[in-house]
């Protein structure tokens, strides 16, 4: 990481202007709708008639992320991929974000260049451009605040609230392995501590530990449902874990669901790891959080256009409110699910 570096510019150096302009000098304006991005006095942007979409989020250092193990590139990549989840639940597509930073003087230019090289990296890769932002000091750590902005057809746009009583629930991708690359992570953390020459075999985890580090924003499902002609009736993204996730849509859209125990993807590392730690891989699932997939639910007459997509799973179906929120075990038992989502809040006050 940045400590390594032979140089270290100090922030002071640069000033505040130069500081922006060196860290945003190779992001380029690919987008249409970017009229006009960094270097005025604000963007300009125009969508021609599609609804705009914006969302923000703001990640703080020892709440949000440990820079003991978080190479900062991977934060920047992260950061961005947390906005545009939430612009690919709504079923729109991501055009542009703002990115603002606070670091303290223990972080010099070349460790805010890391950061800025995931965030470069996340937009090219994602098709979005970086219209503004700012940088300033802050007294104690880093604090990033990403703004994302997107668009879509009106009739397009899908919220929280659309769901009815028989919808089928569908999830995309695998669900809890961002969670146990978290729990292998603290765990290194630790050997190391004890032991600073110890050379750990990570090789078995490093799909969740990818899915920690490195999570991927779905992109391709929003162009998916349109290519197969699904329009979901509500949408959310996982980042609390699927458990809170389908509260909002149950609450949200008035209804109850059934989750299938069984049917709750997840990637066979999850559940050797799961063995490994002693920790209930369907708890997992539900609680983990920062998987970063989609959950929507659809309408029963459109189950033949997703059925057997590999990248699509059908994990229950939405009922009438009165009768709850269930999640349906392998033996067949019937259990409210409660919200036990990852709570930055609690976290925080619950240091050990
Ligand atoms: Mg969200």
């Amino acid at each position: 990481m940045f400590d390594n570096k032979e140089s270290r510019t100090n922030l002071s150096e640069l000033g505040e202007f130069g500081l922006i302009d060196h860290l945003t000098r190779y992001f380029e304006i690919k987008r249409t709708s970017t009229n006009i991005g960094i270097g005025d006095d604000a963007a300009v942007l125009n969508f021609e008639g599609d609804e705009t979409v914006v969302t923000t989020d703001l990640l703080v250092e020892g709440v949000h992320f440990d820079l003991s193990f978080m190479p900062l590139k991977h934060l920047g990549y992260k950061a961005v991929m947390v906005n545009l989840s939430d612009v690919y639940a709504m079923n729109a597509e991501a055009t542009q974000i703002t990115v603002s930073i606070a670091a303290s003087n223990r972080f010099p230019v070349e460790a805010l260049e890391e950061l800025y090289s995931g965030i470069l990296l996340a937009s090219k890769k994602y098709n979005i451009d970086v219209v503004g932002g700012d940088t300033t000091s802050s007294t104690a750590g880093l604090m990033i605040s990403i703004t994302a902005l997107g668009k879509a057809k009106k009739e397009k746009i899908t919220t929280r609230s659309g769901a009815k009583a028989n919808d089928l629930l569908v999830v995309s991708g695998d669900l809890g392995a961002a969670y146990m690359g978290l729990q292998v992570l603290e765990r290194e953390k630790q050997v190391f501590k004890a032991n600073p020459n110890s050379q750990p075999d990570l090789e078995a985890y490093s799909y969740i530990m990818e899915r920690q580090l490195k999570p991927e924003a779905r992109k391709d499902i929003p162009e998916l449902l349109q290519a197969l002609e699904v329009q979901p009736t509500s949408m959310i993204d996982i980042s609390d874990g699927l458990s809170s996730e389908v509260i909002h849509l149950c609450k949200n859209s008035k209804v109850g669901a059934n989750i299938f125990e069984e049917k709750i993807p997840l990637d066979p590392t999850v559940i050797s790891v799961c063995e490994e730690f002693n920790i209930d891989s369907t708890m997992v699932a539900l609680s983990g959080g920062e998987d970063y997939e989609l959950l929507f639910t659809i309408d029963q007459k459109d189950y033949d256009k997703i059925k057997g997509n590999p990248n699509l799973t059908v994990i229950g179906h939405m009922t009438e409110e009165n009768e709850g929120m269930h999640l349906i075990t392998r033996a067949n038992q019937k259990i409210p699910i409660q919200s036990r989502g990852w709570n930055s809040f609690e976290d925080a006050n619950d240091e050990e």
